[in-house]
């Protein structure tokens, strides 16, 4: 890799990258590149709204709460739909279960590879020329150690941790947005952080997390999630889960710089 990229907050190490592109490209037949922003698709997740709106539900409502304190750029990585390989996968990799190496070699995989490919245009989007931090949103799992995502991917960031906590008296299963139920470990006056998740379902703890970012000072946050979970069986999501499921995932191509037709 070149060392300007190292700089730039991308993935370090010494790695073959066509190599790596070739085996996620094995491991992509099982996702769904994310929707462009438009009619019956969220301007912000991605995940589906009611006619007419550009946000859904929960989209609408942290806009309304937490003005200001929103992740800058959401990308999902693919969208996560529930009964599929990819659903489990994202379930597994946090999980003591069999398949759960599996799992993990897939996923760290699946995002270093976005990172490397399209980390410069998820930063363009946000307008900042590299993230100065990687944080994790918080699990509710309350385990002792690192966060599995960050677990998987940390080692091989060329970024220092904003660390994030569940602030004590807080419930640890939050469902809704509340910006005082994360908070960083100090200042972060000026950063630029790359906020990571597994998966998106309202987004309120995500959301809740860049919100903890921003009070402790970051500039900006750029929330990237591995899957924008979608119900195939909620009725606001058939349209979109039809045009999923002729869809294709195209490794070339990221909800930035070119989202599926
Ligand atoms: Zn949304
Ligand atoms: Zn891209």
């Amino acid at each position: 890799m070149h060392p300007r990229q190292r700089d730039r907050g991308q993935v370090r190490g010494n790695v073959t990258w066509d190599r790596l592109r070739a085996a996620a490209g094995r491991e992509s037949l099982c996702l769904r590149a994310p929707l462009p922003a438009g009619p019956g698709c969220c301007t912000v997740c991605r995940g589906p709204t009611r006619v007419g709106y550009l946000r859904c539900f929960h989209c609408a409502l942290h806009r309304r709460r937490a003005p200001g304190l929103l992740a800058d750029v959401v990308v999902p990585v693919s969208y996560s739909v529930a009964g599929t390989a990819y659903a489990r996968m994202l379930w597994l990799y946090k999980s003591d279960g069999a398949g759960q190496n599996a799992a993990r070699t897939a996923l760290r995989l699946m995002l270093l590879v976005f990172l490397h490919e399209h980390g410069r245009c998820v930063w363009a989007c946000a307008r900042i020329a590299a993230p100065t931090h990687v944080a994790v949103v918080p699990t509710g799992r309350g385990r002792p150690g690192a966060h599995p995502l960050e677990a998987l991917v940390g080692p091989y960031l060329a970024l220092p941790p904003a660390a994030l906590a569940i602030r004590p008296g807080e419930p640890v299963y939050g469902r809704d947005l509340h910006t005082g139920r994360f908070q960083a470990a100090g200042r972060l006056t000026g950063a630029t952080v790359l906020l990571l998740d597994d998966t998106w379902t309202s987004g309120s703890s995500a959301q809740s997390a860049a919100a903890a970012l921003k009070l402790a000072g970051a500039r900006s946050v750029v929330t990237v999630v591995l899957g924008r979970h979608v119900n195939p069986s909620d009725p606001l999501a058939n349209s979109l889960a039809a045009a999923l499921a002729g869809s294709s995932f195209r490794a070339e191509l990221c909800a930035v710089h070119g989202a599926a037709a």
